[in-house]
């Protein structure tokens, strides 16, 4: 894996104009993807997570606008090129694939034709060439009998399936990142686990780095080498997958944590959700987000936005909560 980033995103900043105002969706969020890397983003419905990836990909709705900040892949700024060049690196460098296939397959084409008609439009390549590449690719998303399935319809397919030709379908154009939105979600247990094994796997083999959105933390640590968590459109812990599960530092992730089912424990033990509701970011708090439903909030969390630390045990765990100032009160001595 190499040291330099593939993407290097700053201080990016998303706000849709609504009727009722400015809804501050993306707010201030940095990170970097390493080629060949796998980084997990995870949080709550509107904790900004998709938004930032639309944001980089530049495929927000007509009243989204990225109002700060830079993405750059590969040394270029993805907020400054002209739509010509962001619509020929989409789909040839970065890839996506989404929830629900059902929405991108066009229903009254075969998914062979839907796939051959990709590679042609992006590679030039002939029809007879498009064919063969088109059945490699369903073989390495193990689709069975995959000459013969680019006949059928997008209907014909399990949901597991359709997402596997998904999946072929991104990698039409060996992209450098593919960034994967809750690509499980609709997916019972056993096919959900499949496809990201797959998608694992896969990576392995091509070298492709993924961005992977989901609300899921098993998915993060199925899968992911690094984790995003995000919470009203701030990223608030970040740090590898070992260590942010082992000794997570910022209260939300530490209620993520707790409220998600522990398989291997031997007795059964209640989940415990995190009380109260995701801020509205039509008026986000002016401190922390995390602030009303913080048990432990001080103070200084309510009026002013915590930096982000650096944790002591990795210079690559990071936590933006004011518990880790120097002069914060430890344990819970300071909880208002
Ligand atoms: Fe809780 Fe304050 Fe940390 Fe926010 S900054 S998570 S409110 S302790």
């Amino acid at each position: 894996m190499s040291n330099h980033p593939l993407l290097e995103v700053k201080d990016l900043t998303t706000s849709f104009f609504t009727s009722r105002g400015e809804v501050q969706a993306v707010r201030g969020v940095s990170f970097d993807v390493s080629p060949g890397e796998i980084v997990g983003i995870v949080g709550e419905s509107g904790s900004g997570k998709s938004i930032t990836c639309m944001s980089i990909l530049r495929l927000l709705k007509s009243n989204g606008r990225v109002v700060a900040g830079q993405a750059h892949f590969e040394g270029q700024d993805l907020l400054k090129l002209a739509e010509h060049d962001m619509r020929k690196l989409r789909g040839d460098d970065i890839a996506m694939i989404f929830q629900d296939p059902m929405t991108s397959l066009n229903p009254t084409l075969t998914v062979g034709e839907q796939i051959i008609e990709t590679i042609v439009a992006h590679r030039g390549s002939s029809r007879k060439a498009a064919r063969q590449r088109a059945i490699e690719l369903f073989e390495l998303v193990k689709i069975p009998e995959a000459a013969s399935r680019l006949n059928s319809y997008p209907h014909e397919f399990s949901g597991g399936m359709r997402q596997r030709v998904m999946i072929a379908i991104a990698l039409c154009c060996d992209p450098k990142l593919l960034i994967a939105d809750e690509p499980t979600t609709a997916l019972d247990v056993t096919i959900q686990r499949q496809i990201l094994l797959l998608l694992k796997e896969i990576q392995a083999r091509l070298g492709m780095a993924i961005i992977l959105i989901t609300h899921d933390l098993g998915v993060i640590a199925e899968v992911a080498d690094r984790i995003l968590v995000m919470y009203g459109g701030m990223v608030m812990e970040t740090g590898s997958v070992d260590t942010v599960f082992a000794r997570p530092n910022h209260p939300y992730t530490q209620g993520l944590l707790t409220s998600v089912p522990k398989l291997r424990t031997a007795h059964k033990e209640r989940l415990r959700p995190i009380p109260g509701s995701p801020p509205d970011m039509l008026r986000p708090p002016v401190g922390c987000p995390f602030a009303p439903r913080c048990l432990r909030a001080m103070q200084i969390c309510v009026g002013e936005v915590p930096p982000i630390f650096e944790m002591g045990d990795q210079q690559t765990h990071k936590a933006k909560c004011w518990l880790h100032h120097p002069d914060a009160p430890t344990n819970d001595e300071g909880a208002a």
